[in-house]
């Protein structure tokens, strides 16, 4: 879906501008998780006069309204991502910063259960792995 962000603006009442479409579009078609520097460089590619302010200000808006995810990773900087009904977490490889989506069912499980046995029962919850990768001869 290409704009799937500007859909769920519109829905939301949102006013959308032109640039502000443009980062919505940027965001939608997004498939890491860029910070607001990143999203400044794809958004003024498409229109240069857009301001890194503007994509600040937007990042935090669509924030506010609950369609867009912010994560800090441990490197200061915040990161983006379009909030999913499909839920999943991350790891951080610690050299190339990338960041990798993964599900793993058992976990999921055990978080329930280890919040169950402290007497609650879990709405939610983030999970970050932060790794290194390991060499072949290492393994
Ligand atoms: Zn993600």
């Amino acid at each position: 879906m290409s704009n799937r962000l500007e859909a769920l603006c519109m829905e939301k009442g949102m006013r959308m501008t032109e640039q502000r479409r443009v980062i919505a579009r940027v965001l939608s078609q997004s498939k890491d998780h860029p910070d607001v520097e990143e999203l400044y460089r794809r958004a003024s590619a498409i229109d240069d006069k857009i301001s890194i302010a503007t994509v600040y200000r937007t990042v935090r808006l669509f924030e506010d309204a609950g369609i867009l995810e912010r994560h800090e990773f441990r490197d200061g900087r915040a990161r983006y991502e379009r909030v999913s009904e499909d839920h999943h977490d991350h790891l951080i490889d610690l050299n190339s910063g990338d960041v990798i989506e993964f599900r793993n069912e058992d976990i999921e499980k055990l978080q329930e259960v280890v919040a169950r046995e402290l007497g609650y029962r879990l709405v939610d919850h983030r999970l970050e792995l932060y790794a290194v990768k390991i060499r072949d001869e290492d393994r």
